[in-house]
């Protein structure tokens, strides 16, 4: 098995977050995943320790807003160790602690890294050290983001938002969600833009929370936007129709978010291969690395498979949070970490409670929550069909339209 070594600056924070994973999140895990909506007041405590961790670091830090990409403007080629690397490491401690829990964190935010990514300095200023949420899905509009129906008209110094928003993860407990709307329909995908909007902007009117199969320690919501007014400067990015940029602008944030949900899932299948690897160690099953696999039981040489899966979903991730730190162009790398890890991590939770029997399937175990909490990582943020389609289009060299 390769063993890829933490950077030595990184093994501070990935031990502090696996503390916090295994003292604060493990102990209320199945708590909150029972009492669904009821916010795990716990975590408050913590938000305001990573956000002092955050500010007295300078690699990043286990947040979501740590990953804003440096630009290596200043002619250093050497490999940077960055805040996205550091950001994935620190999910990934924290998911082995309880994936719904840290959805659940304050001011880490999918709309957190969005505004990270994408962000002016005054936006920062302005609204940075604030949980925010991530708001693109639509009715009609899941997979195919680019056929978001929400609009954006200019009306003097505001812009009006209308249109219906659905599964917004922390959408209740968030200070801002970050929506996605259409300046102009009939200009396409270019027309796409993202806009900062309060939590208590009174044109936003929580319609309800979902029930969910797992992650029930995280809050989803569906939203109408009726009206809804923000200042100009509420507008991600830039506020000019590029056709030739295209999406381009928009799905730059997925670039940094892909491989932190891909980091997610690597924690939940690690998770859920350690506790195996002791309840088949218990009941009398060890693992030899010295043997041929199919030398071993059964049980040992379906574990094997499955972590060699893992650690190739890991592998994906460092790299694809590796390249967006040195400013390379990780798109691909991105959405197939994204379906490697996502899949994996459904594939080996599950298969963790196959290899466990009636003691992986019973809530004595963590093991068949993790299995639940498993599957919403293989389809928000992009599914793992449409990762692969990504993937299939980037190495053929075809467009959106041509291949679909
Ligand atoms: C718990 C939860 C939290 C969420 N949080 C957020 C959030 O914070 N913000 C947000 O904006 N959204 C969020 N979502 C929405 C999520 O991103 C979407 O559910 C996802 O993008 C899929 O969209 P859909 O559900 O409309 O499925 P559809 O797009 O209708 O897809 C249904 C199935 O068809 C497949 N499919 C679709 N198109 C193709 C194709 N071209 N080729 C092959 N297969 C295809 C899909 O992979 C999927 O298996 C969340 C969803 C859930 C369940």
């Amino acid at each position: 098995m390769i063993n890829l070594e933490i950077p030595k600056k990184f093994k501070p924070l990935a031990s502090q977050a696996n503390q916090v994973a295994s003292e604060v999140f493990r102990p209320i895990s199945r708590k909150y995943d029972e009492a669904e909506h009821s916010y795990p007041k716990e975590l408050d405590m913590l938000a305001s320790l990573i956000d002092g961790m955050n500010e007295g670091s300078d690699i990043g830090g286990a947040g979501a807003a740590g990953v804003r990409r440096s630009s290596n403007d200043d002619g250093d080629e050497s490999n940077r160790n960055g805040s996205n690397l550091s950001t994935v490491l620190g999910i990934i401690e924290l998911c082995w602690g309880d994936v719904g829990l840290l959805l659940s964190m304050p001011r880490q935010g999918l709309g957190n890294s969005a505004i990270a990514s994408v962000a002016s300095e005054e936006q920062l200023e302005r609204y940075g050290g604030k949980w925010a949420a991530m708001a693109i899905t639509e009715p009609e509009a899941g997979s195919d983001s680019a056929s978001i129906r929400t609009t954006a008209e200019l009306d003097g110094d505001e812009y009006v938002l209308n249109g219906e928003k659905i599964f917004v993860t922390s959408g209740d407990r968030a200070e801002l969600i970050v929506v996605w709307a259409t300046l102009d329909r009939s200009k396409g995908r270019a027309a796409i833009k993202s806009f900062i909007v309060e939590r208590d902007n009174p044109g936003l009117k929580l319609d309800r929370l979902e029930h969910k199969l797992g992650i029930r320690a995280s809050d989803t919501a569906n939203f109408t936007l009726q009206d809804c007014r923000v200042p100009k400067e509420a507008l991600l990015g830039s506020p000019e129709i590029d056709v030739k940029q295209g999406f381009g602008g928009a799905m730059q944030t997925f670039d940094n978010t892909r491989p932190l949900v891909a980091a997610m899932a690597v924690g939940v299948a690690r998770a859920s291969l350690e506790r195996a690897r002791e309840l088949l160690a218990e009941a009398g099953v060890e693992i030899d690395y010295t043997a041929p696999a199919l030398s071993q039981p059964a049980a040992v040489a379906r574990f094997l498979e499955m972590e060699a899966d893992y650690e190739a979903a890991r592998l994906l991730t460092l790299h694809a949070a590796w390249m967006a730190d040195n400013s390379k162009p990780n798109s691909l790398q991105a959405s197939m970490a994204k379906a490697k890890a996502g899949r994996t991590c459904v594939d080996v939770a599950l298969g963790c409670v196959e290899l466990c029997g009636a003691a992986g399937y019973g809530e004595d175990e963590l093991l068949e929550k993790w299995a639940r909490d498993a599957k919403i990582l293989d389809i928000f943020e992009g599914t793992q069909q449409i990762q692969l389609l990504i993937v299939a289009r980037q190495l053929l060299g075809k467009s959106s339209t041509e291949l679909r």
